[in-house]
């Protein structure tokens, strides 16, 4: 038997009923906040992610899917390479294909290729391959969708997930360094939240200052680490000395007292930062939005600025982080773009499931009704009257004339329909069709007419 892909795995209903729930919500608040949305490709150039998302990181170190594509054009028979985070492929016997450099970048035939991590990337090549600041307005932009990271499976953690986004991006003269947006796009978080009915959240909120804060405050660790690194996990001790901020991110029981000593972020904001920040929290403050302040929250990819922040949930073990995100003002300019400050966020959208379902929240989408044909004849009847009431907004599942009148009873029962109506020869003829609702026994003769809006009365 073929399974599933450790890692991956398919949505059912009626999770994905959930799931639904929370996308059209998503969409309809996204619409009232004035965000569109954005599609990119699954797969981009390898560079894109290792330059913004950042080399030390545990997505581009480790988690990443990554393989050498080649042209296929006069291919000859030569296999495709699998998908290795290695360099090279097999084959190459195609006349002329050979091999690229290793690396993929060279030679013009090899081209190495990874499927997304995180999409805050691409969207913001989008906007400079788009040259969407010549718009000259701030860019609002969400998307949905798949994003792949090779990482032990467990609960709350896949190798395909799914993230629900959103940026804030633009040129500064269009407001978009504005201590407003982020404050605007937290508070967006907090009333989606609210509006999905969950409970159980938590801002944790920080900031990670502007490139020169970090420069002096990785120098700090650096200095602080020196003592302890050898005591540290092998990770930690890499990062101590490639990226010591990352060593925030260590989940290592061992090496937390450590960390819990290394000096604070807060201290080396400068004055702009500073006021930036205090800003953020003042109107937090002023639209009720609580938080608490995070100092170790420094988040797992490089090219966060200023504020950041995730929102947990305590129902979710380990994976706690429905979401995360923060300001990125440096990240257009490394990817050679101009200057576009911006901030975003992706919420983990199987983790906000998890979540949801926790508190016992589910998609309420009940039948109406079973139309239950007597008799194979009745078959058209009761397709058409399926037709009318479906098109008047009644949820409704068609059985078979075939079924005995005890196993319609059945199926509408096991279909969860809240009533069953029996379309014999006698309701065609006199346009009144005996209805009966399951739970409590009750039966009614309804007027055709009037059908369609007695059985939308149970939503
Ligand atoms: P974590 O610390 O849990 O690994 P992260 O910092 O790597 O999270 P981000 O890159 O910030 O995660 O992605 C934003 C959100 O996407 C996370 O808060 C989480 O809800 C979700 N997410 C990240 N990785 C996975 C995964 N492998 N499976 C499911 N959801 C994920
Ligand atoms: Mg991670």
């Amino acid at each position: 038997m073929i399974k599933a892909i450790r890692g991956t795995r398919d949505l059912l209903p009626p999770d994905t009923d959930l799931w639904n729930r929370v996308e059209a919500t998503v969409r309809d608040l996204f619409a009232r906040y004035s965000f569109h949305e954005i599609r990119t490709p699954v797969f981009e150039d390898t560079q894109l992610f290792s330059r913004s998302v950042g080399e030390d990181t545990d997505i581009v170190s480790k988690e990443m899917f990554t393989w050498e594509d080649r042209a296929r054009a006069g291919s000859g028979g030569a296999s495709d390479a699998g998908l290795t985070s290695g360099s090279g492929f097999g084959g190459g016997s195609a006349p002329g294909a050979g091999f690229a450099d290793g690396t993929g970048y060279g030679g013009g035939r090899g081209q190495s290729l990874t499927l997304r991590p995180e999409n805050t990337a691409g969207v913001v090549r989008a906007y400079i391959e788009h040259q969407l600041d010549k718009v000259g307005k701030l860019q609002k932009l969400y998307y949905i969708g798949p994003q792949f990271r090779r990482e032990r499976p467990q609960k709350g953690r896949y190798r395909q997930f799914y993230q629900i986004g959103a940026e804030i991006i633009g040129p500064s003269s269009a407001g978009s360094e504005s201590p407003a947006r982020d404050a605007e796009v937290l508070e967006m978080l907090a009333t989606l939240l609210d509006e999905l009915g969950l409970r159980g959240w938590t801002l944790q909120l920080n900031s990670v200052g502007c490139a020169a804060d970090r420069a002096r405050y990785n120098q700090a660790l650096r200095d602080a680490l020196k003592p302890v690194v050898a005591t540290m996990c092998a990770d930690c001790q890499r990062r101590a000395e490639t990226n010591p901020l990352r060593v925030l991110d260590c989940k290592v029981p061992e090496d937390q007292p450590i960390i819990e000593n290394l000096p604070k972020i807060s201290e080396y904001l400068d004055d702009a930062c500073r006021e930036n920040f205090a800003q953020v929290r003042a109107m937090l403050d002023a639209v009720g939005v609580p938080y608490t302040i995070n100092e170790r929250m420094v988040r797992g990819l490089d090219y966060y600025t200023r504020t950041t922040f995730e929102f947990t949930h305590g129902d979710l073990g380990a994976q706690s982080a429905v979401l995360g995100g923060g300001r990125y003002d440096g990240l257009s300019e490394s990817l050679d773009g101009p200057k576009a400050p911006g901030i975003g966020f992706a919420i983990g959208e199987d983790r906000l499931i998890l979540a949801l379902q926790a508190e016992g929240i589910t998609a309420d989408a009940p039948l109406d009704a079973y139309i239950a044909p007597l008799g194979e004849g009745m078959n058209p009847h009761a397709l058409k009257l399926a037709s009318e009431l479906r098109r008047a907004g009644v949820r409704a599942d068609l059985g078979d004339g075939t079924f005995r009148l005890k196993k319609s009873f059945e199926a509408a029962e096991k279909a969860g329909a809240k009533y069953i109506v029996i379309v014999g020869g006698n309701e065609v003829q006199s346009e009144t069709f005996t209805v009966k609702e399951l739970g409590t026994g009750k039966q009614e003769l309804v007027a055709r007419a009037n059908l369609a809006e007695y059985l939308r009365r149970s939503h």
